[in-house]
């Protein structure tokens, strides 16, 4: 209880206390008594009506007033001003916040659950050419027509990005939900990177294709040269041969990675029976494999969606990888099952294993845990680069759980 109520309700019975007296001197107790009640109802009543016009119309200048009433004013008051701050403080933040986002160099568009623009910045009106002022209201797909991105926004699955053609720049487009059913999109401007990045990849191309021709000579003059060998030219040879077949090696993977990449994603899938595809890559890792190790097959009666040629590339650079990191007499795994999430693929084995520090570049072009060990067993350093560019075309992604010392499993997810 606080003091201000305190002190009301002392001052009640003292008013209450001398209405008794009096009542009892003048013999009218009960007249008194209601009397005062009266008094003291009428008088809250009143404050209760210029307090709710106060709240109405809240200012700095409260009514007039005394005893628990002037504490009630006060409290208010004081909560007012409260809230009057906060409201000037968020104001501020809001202004900043928006001059902040209109200087990005991003385009920011904020749209509603029923996909109409709520706000957005400068940047995305140089983008996609919003006209300030009379854009915003409008459905976002009737003012950005195009096929790809009114899927995408369609599907409601934001978690990777939209790359896009738009008049003609490249744009890569995120969109992030927020609050209820509302969507913050930021895009930018991707043209020059894009540029740059097929330039790169048409000179790899072009420089790989122009290099195999003159390999091929080569390989035909040595083989013709080792044909005639002598005993001091046999080692030489040799070298050189082998030297060439690794070239041309790398040279091949580096074309199809190539293509690979040319198409990020795949067209026209098939539906595939994966037991044949993995009896294939088997009968092709035991052939390379020469009974050095024990390879067992697992598997799921499962299709999926895909290109046969790719996958078989695929899970076949697993396996090789596998059997070239694993001591003879080990066993290999190939398998794969199907739960709620999708299906899986998968190769297990007991190798030499990958300490955790590599697992996350394995999938880059030429990274080796150990170049001298991937030179000696015939690695290219572009196997599983290959294969996580597969996959990426398939919507799958590749998981790595290794142990140094005991072996790897590499798993290859294909959602639903
Ligand atoms: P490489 O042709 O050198 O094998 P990859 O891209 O296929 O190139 O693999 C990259 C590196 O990952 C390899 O050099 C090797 O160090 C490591 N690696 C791949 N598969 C395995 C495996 N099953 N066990 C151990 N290490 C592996």
């Amino acid at each position: 209880m606080t003091a201000a109520l305190r002190r009301e309700i002392a001052l009640l019975i003292l008013w209450l206390a001398i209405l008794l007296v009096l009542g009892l001197f003048t013999g009218h107790t009960l007249v008194l008594l209601l009397s005062g009640l009266s008094v003291y109802t009428v008088w809250n009543i009143y404050n209760l009506n210029r307090l709710t016009r106060w709240l109405m119309n809240p200012s700095r200048h409260t009514p007039e007033t005394w005893g628990f009433w002037d504490e009630v004013y006060y409290q208010l008051y004081h909560l007012y001003k409260r809230q009057r701050k906060a409201r000037r403080k968020l104001t501020k933040i809001l202004k900043r916040f928006k001059k902040t986002t209109q200087a990005l160099p991003y385009a920011t568009i904020l749209l509603n659950s029923s996909d109409e623009i709520e706000w957005f910045n400068t940047a995305a009106s140089y983008m996609f050419g919003f006209r300030t002022g009379l854009d915003v209201g409008q459905c976002i797909v009737n003012l950005i027509r195009q096929p790809e991105f009114i899927s995408y926004l369609n599907k409601r699955e934001f978690k990777k990005p939209l790359e896009f053609s738009y008049h003609s720049q490249k744009i890569l487009l995120n969109i992030i939900p927020y609050a209820q059913g509302q969507f913050l999109v930021s895009a930018r401007d991707i043209t020059q990177r894009s540029q740059l990045d097929d330039m790169r990849r048409d000179f790899i191309s072009n420089a790989s294709h122009e290099l195999r021709t003159p390999l091929t000579v080569m390989s035909g003059y040595i083989e013709m040269l080792r044909e005639s060998e002598t005993e001091s030219t046999s080692m030489p040879l040799l070298k050189i041969q082998q030297q060439t077949q690794r070239m041309e090696s790398i040279i091949s993977e580096l074309i199809e990675l190539a293509k690979l990449e040319t198409a990020a994603i795949l067209e026209n899938p098939e539906s595939i029976e994966l037991e044949k595809l993995m009896y294939e890559v088997f009968d092709e890792a035991k052939s390379f494999d020469q009974g050095r190790h024990v390879i067992d097959l697992s598997l799921d009666d499962i299709s999926i969606k895909g290109n046969y040629d790719e996958l078989r590339v695929a899970f076949s650079n697993l396996l090789t990888n596998a059997i070239r990191y694993t001591p003879e007499g080990k066993t290999i795994q190939l398998f794969s099952y199907s739960d709620e999430m999708g299906a899986c693929i998968g190769v297990k084995d007991e190798g030499i294993g990958i300490a955790y520090e590599h697992l996350s570049r394995l999938t880059e072009r030429f990274y080796r845990v150990d170049e001298g060990r991937s030179r000696e067993v015939g690695g290219t350093g572009l196997g599983l680069a290959i294969v996580k560019q597969i996959l990426e075309r398939h919507g799958a992604n590749l998981r790595i759980v290794s142990t140094p010392g005991e072996g790897s499993t590499f798993y290859c997810y294909f959602p639903i």
